[in-house]
């Protein structure tokens, strides 16, 4: 038998009481049917609610809704027995949050139609945002207008009609569906801003969704996937937002409308410093080659912290002086090295280096860079067998 479903009568009642039909383990708890049930089953892009179901016996936690021909199964942690009358209670936060959303979604995903002709083929609620993927391609600048639209249509409190309208109607109803359906055909109305082919719950009014913001765009097959947010979750994600730029303008000491300025202003500053510290290390470089005899067979420095740019750039500054230059720094229980040489093979010299302490790399006849798994000691000594 198909499970009343109460939710289609009022999207807003909460709370309700049911016999139990019947109750079996599954593999992740107990699945139960009720007669009659406020609980939304996972379906059309929306998540199933989550509550509580009480009997004399307890009370037992639903933790997920579906739907099977018509049947309501609500998957719970504890069984009920059959025939016992049970007190549920949907999570009202969770599910009004999820009506805000879809709602939210139906009149973005009406006004991108109604502005630029493009279907929704594809809608998700996730924990994080919805997301509605376009039928063809929209600007940033689009986006905006969509969601300056979305919003109005909000402010207004357009009102929000579900109902299942006869055959004869629906034939000349030029409403949104993502596929062909067949039976009674549920529609969504949002007066003036959409008319779509549904099966999920929504708000009664349109301004209930208080607002809805497009968080993100990007190029989905041929057209876009955004992501967006509405009501609740589009106020948790701002609040969260203010908290950060405060946050940014505490550690910049500037105004939050300048935080942006800010942090480019610090990113010029910090490529000047990078700049200011790669000259001072080319010098020190040039410093440390001028150090050695011109035509010394071998040079080697051991240096701490050196990034692998830094120590090619070392060994090849000591190369013109040397005949065989190396830069060493340490590397967890090793080090990284690189060495250079502009008169004999630096494979070969790295080659018997690598055999010797337990080493890899590569690279060209003037040059080799990779590591070692030996300590400065170690590595001196096989230096000074070299020398
Ligand atoms: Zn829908």
């Amino acid at each position: 038998m198909e499970t009343e479903k109460l939710f289609y009568t009022d999207a807003y009642q909460k709370a309700f009481e049911a016999k139990v039909v019947s109750c079996e383990k599954s593999s992740d708890g107990y699945a139960l049917e009720l007669n009659r049930t406020c609980f939304y089953p996972e379906g059309g892009g929306q998540p199933a609610d989550k509550g509580t179901l009480e009997a004399e016996t307890g009370k037992v936690q639903v933790l997920d809704v579906k739907e099977k021909d018509g049947r309501i199964l609500h998957l719970t942690d504890k069984p009920i027995e059959p025939d016992m009358l049970a007190k549920g209670e949907i999570s009202w936060p969770w599910r009004f949050q999820l009506m805000q959303s879809h709602s939210g979604e139906h009149i973005v995903s009406g006004v991108i139609k109604a502005l630029f002709k493009l279907d929704n083929v594809g809608f998700h609620m996730g924990t994080d945002f919805v997301t509605i993927d376009t039928s063809g391609p929209l600007t940033e600048e689009q986006a905006y207008r969509v969601e300056a639209e979305a919003n109005r249509a909000i402010w207004e409190n357009r009102k929000v009609i579900c109902r299942f309208p006869p055959e004869e109607e629906l034939r000349d109803m030029a409403y949104r569906a993502k596929k062909a359906i067949s039976g009674a055909v549920r529609i969504v109305e949002i007066t003036g801003a959409d008319l779509c082919a549904c099966c999920g719950l929504h708000v009664a009014n349109a301004g209930e969704i208080g607002i809805v913001k497009i968080v993100g765009l990007q190029k989905w097959k041929s057209g876009v996937r955004i992501s967006m947010l509405a009501g609740n979750m589009a106020y948790l994600d701002y609040a969260k937002k203010c908290k950060a730029v405060a946050e940014i303008g505490a550690f910049l000491s500037s105004k939050q409308d300048d935080a942006v300025g800010a942090v480019k202003r610090l990113m010029e500053q910090i490529s000047g410093l990078k700049e200011q510290i790669y000259q001072m290390n080319r010098r020190e470089d040039e410093r440390k080659a001028a150090s050695i005899p011109q035509g010394q067979k071998l040079a080697f420095f051991f240096e701490d912290n050196m990034a692998p740019d830094d120590l090619r750039l070392l060994s090849l500054a000591l190369a013109k002086r040397a005949v065989v230059a190396a830069a060493f720094s340490k590397a967890g229980e090793g080090h990284k090295y690189a060495l250079a040489s502009l008169s004999v093979d630096a494979r070969k010299i790295a080659a018997e280096m690598n055999a010797a302490l337990n080493g890899r790399g590569g690279g060209k006849s003037e040059l080799v860079q990779g590591s070692v798994a030996a300590d400065r000691e170690s590595i001196e000594k096989f230096l000074e067998k070299c020398n």
